[in-house]
């Protein structure tokens, strides 16, 4: 008899929700193969990664088994894509397995992706293949070491089938942890329906899971719209901090938690400039760098939409109040970021009388066409006394001098302290492709070396010096990203 996996499961989602879900079963994988686990995530959901790694674990990570208390079922939401509004969407490829109780009493959502056509599958396949399930397992991580809000990676496997794509590929399952799965989509979903009553338990439900505190104001829906205006104020602002396009900002892929969910078409970016894009589909730059905190604004306002009847019963009067919480988006993320930009200059607040300088730097970056990433990082080498790596990203740019003189006579200090905000190590385009494309090919090291460098973004080692290098030029030029793989 195998070991038990250890797995506790309350499914609170199941229990409270019907009419947001269909309950569904995983697609059986031929020849499941666990590629990677993550052994301290698995050991936090209170699970043994000898067991996860035993036939009957794998089984379990992959569908093929329905572990003791868990009642998978796949999620019903809708969503605004790229604008145009699709009223039913849901998990077409994905399956909750069921809430796991962490080690800390923590409800933590367990997800399969890749696990098989569900009732909301519309014309896709239900199915995922190795290259992205290990792209968004790498990425996820990655975000979390840069201690950004993040669904979390527990697990890829290969299924053992192959898959039409381009081209044939390996099937794969990505097994993802979250504190929950709740979504502006799923709010929009709830308030189509003709049953009022969802809507009302979903509201109470997300407020009891993510917001208990709102529960006693005086106008709990308010308050919960406004909790979630703050934690996705703070999310972008941490995104726009360390470079990283979601790329895919539509309503279904904001989550109520603030953590960052879905990592189709995401990547860091190399040179500094707004306009940047990388996902393939994005043609008119909706979802662009610069412009994730104007559409973050527009998403929650998809989500006040269905909360207004909670609001307040004057419909006038719960648009103004709702008005007023979204109008405070520009302020909350504006101080979050000013924050994250001071302390990446080595400051402890940005001067009353030089407000425009982290602006400003970003725009001697963007003329001198400079790595936003090292730009950063060269900052406290200069504090050291060491200028030349800073001078050789950015003396090209109008103003160089003048700006680091502005830096200097505001004080920055201790180097250290910059260091850990200012990551060296990200996830560059060149080295997950380098990556990726050794593992579909069978060789792993390079991800798992990958992976270990982006384990600790902060911390300078000198046997990873090409980890920290910008992409060669042909490389960052056209490099593409995609949805739905
Ligand atoms: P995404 O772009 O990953 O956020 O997915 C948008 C919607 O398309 C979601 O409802 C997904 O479940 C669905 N979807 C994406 N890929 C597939 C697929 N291969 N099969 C079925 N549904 C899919
Ligand atoms: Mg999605």
């Amino acid at each position: 008899m195998s070991a038990p996996i250890g797995f506790t499961f309350d499914n609170s989602f199941v229990r409270d929700l019907d009419g947001l879900y269909e309950a569904w079963t995983a697609t059986t994988a031929s020849a499941p193969e666990l590629v990677v686990l993550n052994d301290e995530l698995a050991c936090e959901l209170g699970a043994d990664p000898g067991a996860l790694r035993s036939p009957a674990g794998v089984d379990v990570l992959v569908g093929n088994a329905v572990p003791e208390g868990a009642e998978p079922v796949a999620q019903a939401y809708a969503g605004h894509q790229f604008g145009g509004y699709s009223p039913r969407l849901g998990d077409g490829r994905a399956l909750l397995l069921g809430e796991v109780v962490d080690v800390d009493g923590a409800r933590r959502d367990l997800h399969l992706k890749g696990s098989g056509r569900t009732p909301f599958a519309r014309s896709g396949d239900g199915l995922a293949v190795l290259g992205p399930m290990l792209r968004e397992f790498l990425m996820c991580e990655a975000m979390h070491a840069l201690r950004i809000p993040t669904t979390r990676g527990l697990a890829v496997l290969a299924t053992g089938d192959t898959v039409l794509r381009e081209t044939l590929q390996p099937g794969a399952v990505f097994v993802r942890v979250a504190s929950s799965h709740l979504r502006v989509g799923t709010f929009q979903y709830a308030s189509s329906l003709d049953d009022p009553s969802v809507l009302a338990r979903l509201l109470d439900y997300t407020i009891a899971r993510h917001a208990p505190a709102v529960a006693r104001s005086e106008a709990p829906a308010l308050a919960f719209l406004e909790q979630v205006v703050d934690a996705q104020a703070s999310l972008v602002a941490k995104w726009m901090l360390v470079g990283f396009i979601h790329g895919v900002m539509n309503t279904d892929n904001v989550t109520i938690s603030g953590e960052t969910i879905d990592y189709g078409p995401c990547a860091f970016m190399d040179t500094y400039d707004p306009a940047t894009v990388f996902s393939s589909i994005d043609h008119g730059g909706r979802y662009a760098f610069g412009s994730q905190p104007k559409i973050t604004v527009w998403n929650l306002a998809r989500l006040a939409e269905p909360l207004l009847p909670f609001i307040d019963p004057d419909r006038d009067r719960a648009i103004e109040r709702a008005t007023t919480v979204l109008e405070a988006f520009p302020g909350r993320f504006l101080a979050r970021w000013t924050e994250g930009a001071a302390a990446k200059l080595g400051l402890s607040a940005i001067p009353v009388d030089d407000v425009n300088l982290a602006e400003d730097f970003l725009g001697l970056l963007q003329q001198a066409g400079a790595d936003f990433t090292l730009s950063f990082r060269s900052l406290a080498s200069a504090l050291r006394g060491d200028e030349a790596q800073l001078r050789a990203l950015l003396d090209s740019a109008a103003g160089f001098d003048a700006w680091v003189r502005r830096w200097r006579s505001a004080g920055p200090s201790d180097a250290d302290a910059m260091d850990s905000v200012n990551p060296l190590y990200i996830p560059r385009n060149h080295l997950v492709d380098e990556a990726l494309r050794a593992a579909t090919e069978g060789d792993l090291e390079p991800f798992s070396t990958l992976f270990n460098v982006l384990q600790s973004p902060f911390v300078e080692r000198s046997s990873c010096d090409r980890f920290a290098l910008p992409a060669p030029d042909e490389f960052a030029c056209g490099f593409r990203t995609y949805c739905g793989t």
